[in-house]
């Protein structure tokens, strides 16, 4: 069965593709030759991960699931939250995200902050929503480098390591993508 993954995204892809069963070919954006910026207007994650995946499905007419992510740390209101990719500006710049959020953080007591994956699913006229949450805090320096985004600075629960010091089959069997990615499987098998 064909599954569009809406992401260009190589590592995600790559997180995905390794929790896949083998009946399912998964094709990414970039294989159905979709280059068009899709619009991410809503103010949660789980509207922007419904908008990419109704995007898919009315214009390209695969069934299609999109994820989107945030990461939300308590003592900063829940921020950067749906902003996580344009925090400190619209480049999506990791290491500017990551400099803005540790610079927010100096003087706050708590570091506790959580990554949330919303992945909405389009499949014969079905709409289903999957989330995955992985609870942690943020670290006082940038540590490994391995994965993307804040993964630098960002430290599990029960973890002595950042998500950047870690395989990838390490993050993906705690990390808030991969809980979200194994309900759909769930769902699909
Ligand atoms: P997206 O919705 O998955 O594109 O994620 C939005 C932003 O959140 C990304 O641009 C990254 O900055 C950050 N992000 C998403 N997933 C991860 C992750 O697994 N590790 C670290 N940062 C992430």
């Amino acid at each position: 069965m064909k599954l569009v993954f809406a992401t260009h995204n190589k590592n995600k892809l790559k997180e995905v593709k390794a929790l896949m069963p083998s009946n399912i070919e998964l094709l990414s954006l970039t294989d159905i030759g979709c280059f068009e910026e899709i619009p991410e207007t809503a103010n949660t994650i789980e509207g922007n991960a419904l908008i990419k995946a109704n995007f898919v499905k009315n214009n390209y007419g695969y069934s299609c699931f999109a994820d989107d992510t945030g990461l939300e740390v308590a003592s900063l209101n829940n921020e950067p939250g749906v902003y996580s990719a344009r925090y400190a500006g619209p480049e999506n710049n990791a290491e500017a995200n990551m400099s803005k959020l540790l610079n927010n953080l100096e003087n706050k007591n708590s570091r506790k902050a959580r990554f949330k994956t919303a992945i909405s699913l389009i499949m014969n006229s079905e709409e289903k929503l999957f989330l995955g949450i992985c609870e942690g805090e943020i670290t006082p320096d940038k540590r490994g480098g391995s994965g993307f985004g804040y993964d630098p600075i960002f430290q599990p629960n029960g973890s002595k390591t950042t998500f950047a010091e870690m395989t990838l089959e390490q993050k993906s069997a705690i990390g808030h993508r991969g809980k979200a990615v194994r309900l759909l499987i769930d769902f699909l098998s």
